[in-house]
């Protein structure tokens, strides 16, 4: 049969799985039951990974015999930030030096295209040197201006075992965005990737004993959600939670950290509003907007999932956006030609297509794409343009995760700001036009995290990133990203006799 997209199958679809175990207490290990998981590319349909599937046991003695006595007793938090700092650089020469077989992993376990997890796996040797740095610029306050009698020090030290729970969608980006600061700080950690990518960050676990991580600083559990992600959030001796993933899971998870009052830090979800003005440079607004409904088969937080266009311009830049679209590879991840890879699951896949039909339903109409493409292996969905969207629609206020770009239209920008708020989340959004005035009143006024102007989806480890209303709470990266994982505690030292006794 003449498929429209035949995949190749690659060398590890005739090799067995390849396994990993989990890494507690500096060692890696089998689950007590012998429990695995398995993990089928989605790009082409073959068993690619097997990893031993913890449980509650594991997370036991994950959190109690391994991330706690490191922190109790251990040396990590103890050493001087720039013994720690040097652990972290050795550590990102690492990555650097595997980074082609850690980008394989994630193309082969997420069907991301094989460049751009290579342009991920660079971004995250970045992102840990740049922590290693704060690990060292770390530091609190003192007050010597409250009297001859009292000196004030503000100290910042490590929170303690900090469990990390990650997604599928950036498995080593994300995980990167996050232990490195958590590391600096003098933290301990508890990892647990999604069950359906987790062998890059049991990858980073092996560079890290590598580098010369002290034992049980950092343990990595591989299971669901249910099993080891929620006991990881109520453990007792966990005092943060650190969480990306949906909203849903993510309002969960915070309830139960709630209940033991844990500091919790949260990257949820986004509906990204990029807007276009007519006096843009429309050819570069029309290549952004493609890249931002399609990166990552949308399958991005970030995605700016919808385009709101000035009505003046409306027809003609639609046009020049599905003309792009045209010209958007869609196939196999590790081809270096791929611009989208698969969708992460057949689950999913039909998850997306519900929404699009669900669009047409409400009004819409589907102007490009719409249909998942046959092929040989795997699961792919054409890129998709939604014409006639309005905010009322499910489509225009619920993240689809898929490649699904909404089109709405405005007349004025109070028009357009009103679009671009009117969901409930506020991770990102972008504005394009030649107009200062215009650009400063969009990025003032759109209630997001994130604004870009003039461009999309940049980022920079020196810039704060994360969510307003339910995008999360708190911020990633930036020059407090390790102050995140720390407590204060105020010494307040007393020179002669304490005067003013309180009976006398
Ligand atoms: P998800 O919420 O289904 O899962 C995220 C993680 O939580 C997984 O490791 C999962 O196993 C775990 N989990 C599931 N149930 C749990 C529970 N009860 N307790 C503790 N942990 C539990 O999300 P996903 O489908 O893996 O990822 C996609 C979502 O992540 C999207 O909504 C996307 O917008 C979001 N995301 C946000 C950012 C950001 O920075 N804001 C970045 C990437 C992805």
């Amino acid at each position: 049969m003449n498929l429209p997209l035949t995949i190749a199958m690659p060398a590890e679809a005739s090799a067995a799985p390849k396994t990993y175990r989990l890494l507690i207490d500096g060692k890696f290990v089998d689950a007590r039951d012998g429990r695995t998981l398995e993990r089928n590319s989605p790009g082409h349909g073959f068993t690619v990974s097997r990893y031993a599937q913890a449980g509650e046991e594991e997370v036991e003695a994950a959190v109690q015999a391994a991330a706690h006595k490191a922190f109790e007793t251990g040396p990590w938090p103890r050493m001087k930030a720039g013994e720690r700092a040097a652990i972290l650089l050795k550590a990102a020469d690492l990555i650097e030096a595997r980074l082609k077989e850690i980008a394989r992993l994630d193309a082969l376990e997420s069907g991301k295209p094989i460049t751009q997890a290579r342009g991920e796996i660079g971004g995250a040797v970045d992102i840990w040197r740049y922590a290693a740095a704060l690990a060292r610029t770390l530091h609190g306050e003192t007050y010597a201006n409250l009297g001859d009698a009292m000196l004030g020090v503000v100290l910042r030290e490590p929170i303690g075992v900090v469990s990390i729970i990650t997604p599928w969608n950036f498995p080593f980006l994300i995980v990167s965005q996050k232990l490195p600061f958590a590391l600096a700080a003098g933290c301990t950690a508890v990892v647990k990737p999604s069950e359906m990518t987790s062998a890059s960050t049991f990858v980073l676990g092996d560079i890290l004993m590598r580098a010369g991580l002290p034992d049980g600083v950092v343990n990595i559990l591989a299971g669901l959600g249910a099993d080891v992600g929620a006991p990881m959030v109520s453990h007792p001796l966990v005092e943060m939670v650190s969480f990306t993933g949906s909203t849903r899971v993510g309002k969960v998870t915070m309830a139960s950290a709630a209940n033991a009052l844990k500091k919790v830090s949260m990257e949820l979800g986004g509906k990204n509003g990029q807007i276009v003005f007519p006096d843009a440079d429309l050819e570069a607004a029309a290549d952004a907007a493609v890249f931002g409904g399609f990166f990552n088969a949308g399958e991005c937080c970030n995605a700016g999932s919808r385009l709101i266009v000035h009505e003046a311009i409306a027809d003609d830049f639609l046009g020049a956006v599905k003309a792009l679209t045209a010209r958007v590879t869609v196939g196999d991840p590790l081809d270096d030609s791929t611009k989208v890879g698969a969708m992460i699951s057949s689950e999913h896949l039909a998850k997306v297509t519900g929404y699009v039909a669900a669009a047409a339903n409400d009004g819409s109409s589907v102007y490009s794409g719409g249909k998942q493409i046959a092929s040989s292996a795997g699961q792919y969905l054409d890129p998709t343009i939604l014409r006639g969207v309005t905010e009322d629609m499910a489509i225009a206020r619920e993240e689809v995760f898929g490649p699904v770009l909404s089109v709405l239209t405005f007349g004025s920008i109070e028009e357009a700001l009103r679009i671009a708020n009117n969901t409930p989340y506020g991770l990102s959004a972008g504005v394009w036009s030649a107009s200062i005035d215009t650009c400063m009143s969009v990025a003032r006024n759109v209630r997001s995290g994130t604004v870009w102007v003039n461009t999309f989806m940049e980022g920079y480890p020196e810039l704060p990133f994360g969510g307003y209303k339910q995008s999360g709470l708190g911020r990633e990266l930036g020059k407090r990203a390790v102050e995140d994982y720390t407590e204060e505690k105020t010494i307040q030292f007393h020179r002669g006799q304490r005067t003013g006794w309180w009976v006398g």
